[in-house]
């Protein structure tokens, strides 16, 4: 069988070839020659079809390639040799060869992959064929003629380059570019099918610490890693990426519950806030999430991406290791910032901040052992501001070692001053624990103060053990050769590790507050979690306090659990140092517990402005104060108990609720489904009225500013009487 006979029929049935028939046979005879050479120099195969799509001719080295022998090929259809066109990012052309061959149209050095025998799917073999349609005189399709070329190699190599071009090479998860077109796609066929995709940014605490330190290498291996753990947490429901550095990204398709996106950004942050093994080392890091979702924070991929990165920001400067919803406000947090550390500055030259003590009280006789100095700031404008807000900032921007050196010194020479021997607690921030002179200042401080080192304990939380394990420990006996106590802070809130715990010289164990809200809420784990603290400490001969406990309820648990000293409201808040001078003129001090028999979550006293909807009327109002549960509003006179209404709470934050208590302006309202945490410390709906909903109202989505929201509620007609007279609320600052 020969190229030449298959296409004898075709050849002599005359075509564009006519001349004389002795030139013909001399050209043909010398194409014949050429095209032999061609096939034998193994630049490539030649192969043809008849009318109907079946091989009618291939290159025996084609067919070997194919693990078969020309001869068994003729016949089948050339279309049953490759494979569809799947998975195959490379193909330029969307036609799969079925399609071409049918319309008889010409094939272009078109890539196809060969299914070959091989019953495992290993081996993969791709071919480039080109093929010109054959026609006779009259115009009728007699079959193809064309080339073949295996081009594996070649081919695989560009499907790795065009991965490497969309995929980050280091831990395998898509990369930036890929992560724009993924949202740009998943945004533009969203919006026509009305649907919401959440994008969550995920910034590294600490990374580039850890490059520093232990190495690029070690750094490389730590990012596989957080993309493995990121993997676990995130599971089918998201899209992983790295844009870079350490900033990976989560593309969330139809995901607009922020309980849901909270609970995963919350698992986000733990589980990267523990050790991650490389090499014989252990590396600390931690985790900050911003989230933003489309449509309610943006439908372009720019300004959603801005404001991810926004929530991002403000959860890296709410403390770091939280997460963060995008909310208009976050726009001024930068500017905010600058303003607070500049007044904070300020304050600190001018000698305006001050300390406060709260008593820590021995369960079984109620004595006070102890106080702990906290800090606080009158700021002229604004008010008091919290320590858990401006510590943060102070570490940030370098006043953490003047602040603490201000409150060291304070703290000792107060302590000095009480009559009898209470000891004193003063927070460390690991910032100022890592600064070269730490151990000086210490020592300079109880000399200059003279108060007895004893009296003196320092209390530091587990992030001073991140960067340099073995450093740390040394000063932390340098110092307790001064004499000092140390006590370990907010356990359980990190990563916990015993290890350390084993050989750094505690004396103490602080169980975080947030164990102790959570312990009579349902929570069983936090009680266990508590006693485990308490008998650890037990075993390794440390005293253990627990913070926060507000409540009888509370109380009776975690003492049932062993705990022998508390520290919190129940028995005293933090008072400043003439108030407790005055309580330890006898030098010695005791306090009955006095607070509710329950722990309810508190309700947060908040002053904001919010709308009331009632029947198709809208009302202003004030929030005075928000729990999950419930919320207290102002300025609605006459409004009767049992009444529902809708609040708004702005953003298309609706919730129905229903008023269970009024008293002249005031109502007491109950909400039909609770709120949850913002990540960073307040409350919000779980959804939000979507501005699809209000563009089906007749509302443009670009005009989908303010309060679009409410006029969808109460309708664009003509409002009808108001039931309840609305009295403005006095505009005082919540005492
Ligand atoms: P911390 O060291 O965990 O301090 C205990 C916090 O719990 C204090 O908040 C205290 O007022 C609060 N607390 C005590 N009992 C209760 C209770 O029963 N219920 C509730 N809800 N809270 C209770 P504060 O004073 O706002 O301080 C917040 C954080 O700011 C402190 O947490 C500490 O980390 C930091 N901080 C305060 N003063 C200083 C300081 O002088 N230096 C450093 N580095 N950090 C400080
Ligand atoms: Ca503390
Ligand atoms: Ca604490």
């Amino acid at each position: 069988m020969s190229f030449f006979k298959a296409f004898d029929r075709s050849a002599s049935t005359g075509g564009r070839n006519s001349g004389s028939g002795a030139v013909r046979s001399c050209d043909a005879a010398r194409r014949l020659a050429l095209l032999d050479d061609f096939e034998q120099a193994g630049l490539g195969w030649i192969w043809a079809t008849d009318g109907d799509g079946q091989l009618i001719y291939i290159t025996e080295n084609a067919a070997a390639a194919l693990d078969s022998e020309a001869e068994a090929m003729l016949g089948r259809p050339l279309n049953e040799l490759f494979e569809a066109d799947r998975d195959n990012p490379a193909a330029r052309s969307d036609r799969p060869l079925k399609f071409i061959l049918a319309a008889h149209t010409r094939i272009t050095d078109m890539v196809v992959r060969v299914a070959t025998a091989d019953a495992s799917g290993e081996r993969r073999t791709w071919w480039m064929i080109s093929g010109h349609p054959q026609t006779d005189a009259a115009g009728n399709f007699l079959g193809y003629r064309g080339s073949a070329k295996d081009v594996t190699v070649e081919y695989e190599r560009t499907l790795v380059d065009s991965r490497l071009a969309e995929f980050d090479s280091l831990t395998g998860l898509a990369n930036r570019h890929r992560m724009e077109r993924r949202l740009d796609a998943m945004l533009g066929a969203f919006k026509e099918a009305k649907r919401s995709v959440a994008l969550m940014m995920i910034d590294l605490d600490r990374f580039k610490q850890v490059n520093d330190t232990m190495g690029h290498l070690a750094g490389d291996t730590l990012l596989k890693q957080v993309g493995e753990r990121l993997a676990r947490v995130v599971g089918p429901i998201g899209e992983i990426g790295r844009l870079g550095g350490d900033e990976f990204q989560i593309i969330f398709p139809d995901i607009d519950d922020r309980g849901k996106l909270g609970d995963v950004a919350e698992k986000i942050v733990q589980l990267l806030s523990q050790p991650f093994p490389i090499g014989e080392k252990v590396a600390i890091i931690g985790a900050s999430v911003g989230v933003a979702i489309a449509p309610y924070d943006g439908v372009e991929r720019e300004e959603l991406t801005r404001n991810a990165d926004l929530a991002l920001y403000a959860a890296k400067n709410g403390g770091r290791g939280q997460y963060r919803f995008y909310t208009d406000d976050l726009k001024d947090e930068a500017t905010e910032r600058q303003n607070l550390v500049d007044a904070l500055r300020e304050a600190l030259a001018r000698d305006e901040l001050q300390l406060h003590y709260q008593p820590v009280v021995r369960t079984s006789d109620n004595m006070v052992v102890g106080c702990e100095a906290l800090m606080r700031w009158d700021h002229p404008e604004r008010g008091a501001i919290s320590p858990a807000t401006f510590i943060p900032i102070a570490e940030e921007f370098n006043l953490i070692g003047a602040l603490g050196e201000w409150a060291l010194h304070r703290a000792c020479a107060d302590a000095k001053s009480w009559p009898g021997n209470l000891r004193v607690a003063v927070n460390v921030s690991a910032v100022q624990f890592s600064n070269a002179d730490f151990l000086e200042t210490v020592a300079a401080v109880l000399h200059q103060s003279g108060l007895p080192p004893e009296r003196l304990e320092l209390e530091l939380t587990e992030t001073v053990f991140l960067n340099d394990t073995e450093a740390t420990e040394q000063l932390l006996d340098e110092i307790k050769k001064l004499g000092v106590r140390l006590a370990l802070d907010d356990f359980g809130t990190g990563f916990s590790s015993l290890s350390y715990l084993r050989s750094a010289p505690f004396d103490k164990i602080k169980v975080d507050r947030s164990f102790v809200s959570s312990c009579t809420l349902n929570d069983k784990n936090s009680l266990k979690i508590i006693a485990a603290i308490i008998g650890l400490a037990d075993a390794l001969g440390m005293e253990t306090t627990v913070e926060g406990v507000e409540a009888f309820d509370q109380l009776d648990l975690v003492c049932a659990k062993g705990a022998r000293y508390v520290q919190g409201w129940l028995y005293a808040k933090a008072m400043p140092c003439a108030e407790l001078v005055e309580k330890l003129q006898s030098g010695e001090y005791s306090i009955e517990p006095n607070g509710p028999d329950r722990y309810r979550p508190g309700r947060r006293s908040v002053y904001r402005r919010i709308g009331v909807v009632h029947e198709d009327h809208r009302y202003e109002a004030i929030l005075r104060d928000l729990s999950v549960t419930g919320a207290g509003i102002e300025g609605l006179l006459g409004v009767p108990v049992g009444e529902q209404m809708v609040i708004d709470l702005g953003k298309g934050q609706l919730v129905v609720g229903t008023v269970t208590r009024s008293e002249g302006s005031t109502i007491g309202v109950e909400f039909e489904t609770r709120l949850i945490s913002d990540g960073s410390g307040g409350l919000c709906t779980r959804y939000r009225v979507s501005p699809y909903a209000l563009a089906a109202a007749g509302m443009p989505l670009n005009a989908l500013k303010g309060n679009g929201y409410t006029q969808m509620l109460t309708g664009t007609g003509a409002p009808s009487k108001p039931m309840f007279m609305e009295v403005s609320a006095t505009v005082a600052r919540a005492a």
